[in-house]
Order: structure tokens, then sequence, then C-alpha cells
């Protein structure tokens, strides 16, 4: 991209030959392993009942291939068994350091995992987040504001200690309703916003044009998957650019950005890169196991690289991306990650109607279209027992009747002809649904359950 500012933190790092990398990832996961056997039975247990020979693993490729996953199911059975902590946090309870409790959202209704972890851990979460805040242009002393609770959610605190170690100013504006967030935002121009994606699409809604005078220059996205067309929109609303993030609760941080091509286009888009040396990228086949290729599918597996006395190892993270290897990027970085607008959560998969559809391709087609200001899918069922889907579309401005008819068919055909499946799409007045403040919650399956 021609002009395109460069913005680099560790030229030595950042664009580091793979081998070179390989082997400094190697280095600290052979001392994480053997002491992570030592002092942590939730580790040990789990891989002596697998059969691991510690002394055996002396590539990357062996460690994925020897050593288990483990997945929130394993950590909610834990803290089971040791309540409240679990037994993988017994060795860092006892050595007396102040810790940070960091619980999971527990969204699904399926109990709330706990993470601890400690203050050596929180410098190197800082570390690994001085890279999004340099790779999106983010300057020292830069007014930002934080939409996003501070609470017991790992989602929050990270982000506020991540800003205020960088050097950002941070206005923690999460306490206050939407309207005042934008009094305040008319007050003190902040050139940038940190929180959720789908919050600054409710804000610019909220707000309408006035969002595009507010100065806002940056758009801290991330904590959900959006498609490219989303993140299209909220640039134009906002006349700022994205740079977006990713990460999870059980690792406590964020570890994939987008560098200063940001989130890309939907011919080229953008790639969230994996900080290499401080966390252990795999993309594998969820089936097989076997890391996918450049450019394929697969489910995200992680390990931190730098968590001694709390590990976190082959993390499975039910999040399902496009994995994009070291030079995919025009940036020439030889950290390899994930594709904009390719990440969705494994259990959202729809299937409908016998075909398995990603909520994001829908997002993708729908915010695609300028029309489209919010939409809803219903999942329900027919009286022969049939999945029926019904697509309610809410326009950015009020239609008359040929011009919804005309919608209505458009939607209607390119869902057909991109989704594979036949929607029913009504039209609806502006105002007509709900903004989701939080992650966006746009699919209801109502479906009877026939079968299982
Ligand atoms: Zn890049």
């Amino acid at each position: 991209m021609p002009g395109l500012e460069r913005r680099v933190l560790d030229a030595e790092l950042e664009f580091a030959a793979p081998d070179r990398l390989r082997a400094l990832q190697m280095a600290k996961l052979k001392p994480l392993l053997a002491r992570s056997w030592e002092v942590n039975p939730f580790f040990r247990e789990h891989w002596q009942k697998a059969r691991v020979d510690l002394d055996r693993i002396d590539n990357l490729s062996h460690f994925s291939a020897a050593v288990p996953m483990v997945d929130k199911a394993m950590f909610i059975e834990d803290q089971e068994i040791e309540p409240p902590y679990g037994r993988r946090h017994r060795h860092v309870m006892g050595l007396g350091v102040p810790l940070i409790t960091m619980t999971s959202s527990g969204t699904s209704g399926q109990g709330v995992e706990i993470h601890l972890q400690t203050n050596e851990d929180l410098a190197n979460h800082n570390r690994v987040h001085s890279f999004y805040f340099a790779w999106a242009g983010m300057r020292r002393a830069d007014r930002t504001f934080l939409t996003m609770h501070v609470a017991l959610l790992a989602g929050g605190r990270g982000e506020y200690h991540a800003a205020l170690d960088y050097g950002l100013s941070v206005f923690p504006v999460a306490f206050y309703d939407t309207e005042r967030r934008l009094a305040l935002a008319r007050r003190f121009r902040p050139r940038a916003l940190y929180g959720t994606t789908s919050y600054f699409g409710h804000l610019a809604a909220v707000a309408g044009d006035e969002v595009g005078t507010l100065g806002v220059e940056i758009l801290l996205t991330g904590a959900e998957a959006a498609s490219i067309a989303w993140f299209e929109k909220l640039q134009r609303q906002f006349k700022a650019r994205a740079a977006d993030r990713y990460g999870l609760t059980q690792m406590a941080v964020d570890h994939m950005f987008t560098c200063e091509h940001g989130i890309g286009t939907r011919e080229r888009p953008g790639i969230l890169h994996n900080v290499d040396p401080y966390v252990l990228l795999e993309v594998v086949d969820p089936e097989t196991g076997r890391h996918v290729k450049d450019g394929e599918a697969g489910e995200i597996v992680v390990t931190s690289l730098y968590r001694t006395d709390v590990p976190m190892i082959r993390c499975r993270t039910r999040d399902r991306a496009v994995y994009r290897a070291a030079g995919a990027c025009p940036c020439g970085r030889s950290w390899p990650g994930i594709e904009i607008g390719s990440v969705g959560r494994i259990d959202d998969m729809k299937k409908i109607k016998g075909i398995n559809v990603w909520p994001q391709a829908v997002d993708e087609l729908l915010f695609g279209d300028p029309e489209v200001e919010e939409y809803q899918v219903r999942l329900t069922t027919d009286e022969r027992a049939g999945d029926l889907a019904t697509l309610r579309v809410m326009p950015a401005a009020s239609l008359n009747a040929a011009k919804r008819a005309a919608l209505q068919e458009t939607l209607a055909k390119a869902l057909r002809q991109k989704i594979g499946i036949g929607f029913a799409v009504e039209v609806l007045a502006p105002g007509a649904l709900d903004r989701s403040t939080y992650k966006a919650r746009r699919w209801i399956d109502e479906r009877v359950q026939l079968r299982s």
C-alpha cells in the first residue's frame, strides 16, 4: 500500500526468520513443560494419562503430536474437584504473591471459569499488548475512552492495565450510559475508543451522523468475531480506522492483532498477527489434530510461553479461523495469524436445511448492503418439521413500499446464491430492532429439536 506508515515496535523479533522464532519458542517451552509437570497436578495428571514423555519433546511438531489439549470443561471439572480455584492453581495459591482473579463471563450458563495471574504475568501481558497499540498507531498520552467495565471479567481489566502501561491517557467511561459517553466524547475529544466491536456499532447507531465529527481516529475493536463489511461500516461511520484484536479469558490476554494494514478489504482481508515470542499459535483440523495449511480453516489452539506459575498449555478455543502463515501479510512480518472476518465459534455454526451456515457469511452479505442498518435471523420449525429461516432486516432509513419490496428481493436472491438456502425476508421500519450493546446477538434459534 503506497504511503502506508510502517509501525514497528521490535524489528528484530517481528521480522525474525521463522526458524529463529521456532527455536525461541522451543527454548521457552522446554523449561515450561518441565516446571508444569513438577508443580502443577492438573497438567501432570492429564499428561500422565496420555503417556507423555517430556524428555522426547524436542521440536514443536513433537509437542503438538504428544501433548493433549485442555478445554473449558476440564477447568470447570478441576474447580469442582478442588473448589474454588482447582488443582491447576494450587501451586500459585501457595506462593503468597498478589494475584489477579479473572472469570469467564459464563453467558452459556455452563459455569464460570477462574483464571489467576501474577504480577509477572501481567507485565508480560502488557508487553504483548504494546504491539497492538504500536501497530494501531497509538501514541503516548493519546486520550483513549475505555468503554468496557473493569470488573472480574478478563475483558476490560486486561485492556485497562495494558492501556495504562503503554502510556495512554485512559478515560474509564464504561460506568456512564451511552448518551453520557457521547457528551464526554464531545467534551474530551478522545483520539481512540477501546472496547468491543458491537458496542461501537451501537454508539454509531445512537449518535447518528455526529459520530463522524467526534474526532475519533482509531477504533480499538475486538472481543468478538466480525465481518469485513461490519468493520468497513464502522470505519465509514466514525471516519476512523479499526485495529482489531483477538484473545481469550483462558490466556488472560489478547495476543493477536492487526498490523498497520488494518482490517484489509473483502478481496484481501487483513491478518491478526500472533505475538509469536510470547504465545504459541496452532490452527488444527479438529478431526485429525493436524495443523492446517496457509489459507485453510481450523480450530485455534494456544499455549502461553511465559506463564510458568499458572500455565496454559494447548488450550483449545472452540474458535475456528482461517490460518495465515508467516509472510502472508503485505507487511512482511514473520508472525503468522488468522484472517480477519474468518473467526467464528465452532458452536455457532448453524445447520439449516442440512447446510452448514456460518453467521459471519450472513453478516458479510448483509452489512455489505448500505441500506441495511441491523438484522436478526430467527430459525423455527414449520408444520412439516422442516427448518424455516426468517431474516428480519432493519433499514437505515424509512422505505416506501416499492423500495421495501426491492430490498426484500435483492437480499433473498443474494442469500440463496451465496449461502445456499432460502430465507423468508421481512423488511421492518427503522428503529424496530433492539441494538445489542455487548456481543452481538443476532441469531435466535427456536427450532423444535426432533432429532437426537
Ligand atoms: Zn501484517
